[in-house]
């Protein structure tokens, strides 16, 4: 095997890990967001908060409600009882009522809507607190799979990063450092193969001189337009 050929070679275990690497890092990810419960949770919390605040408003209006209610009608008595004597009094009177009349009408529209709110978000909250109770029972199991995964991605990982130093000992060290360097800076691509002529790299054909240079040469050469290293096939 040629250096360039070994390079391929680990090329190859290194993509591989890569890989495993990202599936690795998905898991962790998904891990970590715990199915979007503590989301869920929040977002439950808020609405039993919410549904208790409206619950209150309510509360708060059927109260100013049965205050006026007891205004007006207190107003109303002495309107009609025959007990005022004179018409400063009965126009003071009047004024009042009629203020009393009318926030009590603007008390009582108000009642439906809250009524409504309240409603609304105790269906809210129970559709929420059903939602979670299902997440957090199908989290269970998920979670038990997903930490299964890890453990054999990761032993997987490991044996084949072993593999990978031992292949990588069998390469001279300024071959491999230069590999490396390129792995990392290329996006995982250091080692191209060159077929008839043409860089798989950058699928530009290449100089003759350079495909001389290639066939003679022990180690790798790196392609003159996207230096990746050159392998023939
Ligand atoms: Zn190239």
């Amino acid at each position: 095997m040629t250096i360039a050929q070994s390079l391929l070679a680990l090329q190859d275990t290194d993509q591989a890990l890569a890989l495993r690497r990202r599936e690795y890092r998905e898991i962790e990810a998904e891990l970590a967001s715990e199915g979007g419960i503590p989301e869920l949770r929040e977002n439950c919390e808020k609405t039993r908060k919410l549904e208790l605040e409206a619950k209150v408003e309510t509360a708060r209006l059927e109260s100013d409600m049965a205050t006026l209610k007891e205004q007006v009608n207190e107003l109303e008595t002495r309107l009609y009882g025959g007990s005022i004597t004179n018409v400063r009094e009965l126009t003071a009177i009047e004024t009042e009522h009629a203020g009393a009349r009318r926030n009590l009408a603007k008390v009582e529209e108000s009642i439906a809507p809250a009524e409504v709110a309240v409603e609304h978000a105790r269906k809210k909250y129970e559709d929420l607190t059903k939602e979670l109770a299902e997440r957090e029972k199908s989290w269970k199991d998920r979670k038990v799979e997903l930490r299964k995964r890890m453990a054999t991605q990761g032993a997987a990982f490991n044996e084949m990063l072993e593999a990978r130093n031992v292949e990588a000992a069998q390469i001279p060290e300024e071959d491999l450092a230069r590999y490396n360097r390129l792995f990392r800076s290329n996006r995982g691509v250091a080692v191209v193969k060159v077929d008839r002529g043409v860089c798989q790299g950058c699928h530009v054909r290449l100089p003759v001189g350079e495909l001389t240079r290639l066939r003679a040469s022990d180690g790798p050469i790196p392609c003159s337009y996207c230096r990746a290293l050159l392998t023939e096939q």
